[in-house]
């Protein structure tokens, strides 16, 4: 596989205010791909000094993609979620015992939410490379580009993760470096050219990871992705710290979004597994 960068578009907006005083005819549709047991300990960081009594909780959370629909540009996925290898055996075909165990009941899988829209996707957008957000790459087109953070490859560990990349030939990536920062959000890459997608660099799950905002007609939607698991995390102010890469990266990340968040009321936030 190939690494390349990804082409970027010049960002004509330098504040929020002037991409939200510009709302474009896009749309997301979320997909359920199958769920998760996590446990609130961890998806709220327990050693946080903030963090008083989170109980050891198991939680069941979704397995999420988004599907992006752009009047004039036409479709594309955020994350891949789960195919239907997970649907009879949780391991999803890895052999090995380290590796993730999911839910997923009949019909969830990714491709099954496509072909029932008969969506037809232009490209592939991925938050970061962990299973829940790319082992649906499997049963997705080959032939159209898949994007990332630069970084984030090079935490990705097929032995354990499952080789979710095997037949990509080309693995596009943002490199968060050379791009304009839109405060409070740091470097955000307008990905249509017109406003309407964004993806804004939110490291500290993963080296690479990153975010999306989306901004229609019905007001922008901000998708924290994994930089946040629950909506507790933002009620709390306190960052997931499991399975993170960087705790201390996530939080100041987090506080980033919270700030954002709070700054621009009329943005609503969807979280990584609610
Ligand atoms: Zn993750």
């Amino acid at each position: 596989m190939k690494h390349k960068n990804y082409p970027l578009k010049k960002n004509t907006f330098k504040s929020w205010d002037k991409v939200f005083e510009n709302p474009r005819p896009i749309k997301l549709e979320e997909f359920q791909t199958g769920s998760v047991i996590i446990n609130k300990k961890g998806a709220i960081n327990p050693e946080h000094p903030l963090a008083q009594d989170i109980k050891d909780e198991k939680l069941e959370v979704p397995i999420l993609a988004y599907w992006i629909h752009h009047e004039g540009q036409g479709d594309y996925l955020l994350d891949a979620g789960l195919d239907k290898s997970y649907y009879q055996d949780p391991h999803g075909g890895i052999k090995n015992p380290l590796a993730d165990e999911f839910i997923q009941k009949k019909d969830q899988n990714i491709k099954f939410h496509l072909e029932k829209k008969r969506i037809q996707l232009k490209c592939v957008f991925l938050s970061h490379l962990h299973p829940d957000h790319i082992a649906g790459i499997r049963e997705l087109p080959k032939k159209i580009p898949y994007i990332i953070g630069k970084g984030e490859f090079n935490e990705y560990k097929p032995d354990d993760f499952g080789n979710f990349l095997k037949n990509l030939k080309i693995l596009y990536e943002i490199d968060f470096s050379k791009i304009d920062e839109i405060p409070p959000l740091g470097p955000s890459v307008d990905l249509l050219g017109d406003g309407s997608l964004w993806s804004i660099f939110t490291p500290g799950h993963t080296p690479g990871h990153i975010s999306f905002l989306v901004n229609g007609f019905n007001g922008p939607i901000f998708l924290t992705m994994d930089a946040c698991f629950i909506h507790e995390n933002i009620e709390k102010k306190i960052a997931p710290s499991s399975y993170t890469w960087n705790i201390k990266l996530a939080q100041k990340t987090l506080e980033k979004i919270i700030r954002f968040l709070k700054e621009y009321p009329q943005v609503k936030v969807h979280c990584g597994h609610e």
